[in-house]
């Protein structure tokens, strides 16, 4: 039997979504569509409306992964049904907390940066009056001086995950979301260990993929973080400690694209889009292939067709 099962996602689900799949996303995109991915027995498309179309036998089970078709409008009237022990709790943005999260992810050209950062609930006021907020909301410049500001009185870990290194763990059979996951505890470790003899109350990761999978990946890891640790998505929304480990990844990400550009001798641009193509595409044809590897996420769609660009 052929099932037709639509959800509503969020933005961030959805790119969680292209993540999960991107070894199955296939080149052709309706008008308004973001991917489609084929699998064997399901196909996904994605469209900007939010809606995710699951058509195929495994349609209602992969559908299942990412929630039910419920209108988000209905979502947010209802108590949290799906609420679980790594829910935050309700009074979190007001407690002294490590926040964490990612930059890069979805970007071809650059490393991956992961911040965790301690904020101190009295230090929330001063956070709002330097700007932090949710860095989608922020361009580069904003970014750059806000982080400047909090980088000498914040307690913070940045670890930066270069292209080369990326590759290399990419091709021995990791995947993004255990590389994530290895960084964001080694960053909050980092930061418990510099904060000590205090404590935070808690930990919020801005969520990426499911928890009980986060400590699957983590599961040969010595030291692994699991006390008060939470999990949400749009967590920079929750508690200013994940809008400033997010300001932080993002300005030292925004600075190794510099980098690279100077490198490369031109502008390197972001996303994974047309324009990043031809920018690899330049590389290629200027430097050699084997050139992408210190520059570009080898393992992304772009690849090919930068190739294909190139003439390769
Ligand atoms: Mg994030």
């Amino acid at each position: 039997m052929t099932n037709h099962v639509v959800i509503q996602a969020s933005h961030s689900v959805i790119e969680q979504m292209r993540l999960h799949y991107e070894n199955n996303i296939i080149t052709k995109v309706p008008q308004g569509g973001i991917f489609v991915a084929k699998l064997p027995s399901c196909t996904i498309t994605a469209y900007k409306s939010g809606k995710v179309l699951f058509q195929g036998i495994d349609g209602n089970k992969e559908a299942a992964r990412w929630g039910q078709s419920t209108p988000p409008s209905q979502k947010s009237t209802k108590p949290k049904a799906n609420a679980t022990k790594f829910s935050p709790p309700a009074n979190i943005s007001t407690m002294s907390i490590i926040g964490s999260d990612e930059v890069g992810t979805g970007d071809y050209f650059g490393p991956i940066t992961v911040v965790a950062a301690y904020v101190e609930k009295t230090q929330i006021p001063l956070l709002k009056e330097l700007g932090v907020r949710d860095s989608k909301d922020l361009n580069d410049t904003q970014i750059t001086a806000i982080a400047k500001q909090l980088i000498p009185f914040l307690p913070y870990s940045l670890l930066v995950l270069p292209n080369e290194k990326y590759n290399d763990l990419q091709a021995s059979g990791m995947n993004q979301g255990e590389l994530k996951a290895k960084l964001h505890n080694q960053a909050i470790t980092n930061v418990r260990k510099k904060i000590a003899p205090a404590q935070p109350e808690a930990t919020l990761i801005d969520q990426f993929v499911k928890p009980e999978i986060y400590y699957t990946y983590l599961r040969k890891q010595k030291t692994v973080q699991r006390e008060q640790v939470y999990f949400a998505t749009k967590g920079e929304q929750i508690h200013l400690a994940v809008a400033a480990a997010s300001i932080i990844a993002r300005y030292a990400f925004v600075k190794h694209m510099n980098d690279l550009g100077k490198k490369a001798g031109f502008v390197i641009p972001k996303g994974a889009g047309g324009n990043v193509d031809k920018a690899a595409a330049r590389l290629i044809t200027e430097r050699g292939k084997d050139s992408l590897n210190q520059f570009v996420k080898l393992h992304f769609a772009n690849t090919e067709k930068a190739m294909r660009i190139a003439g390769k």
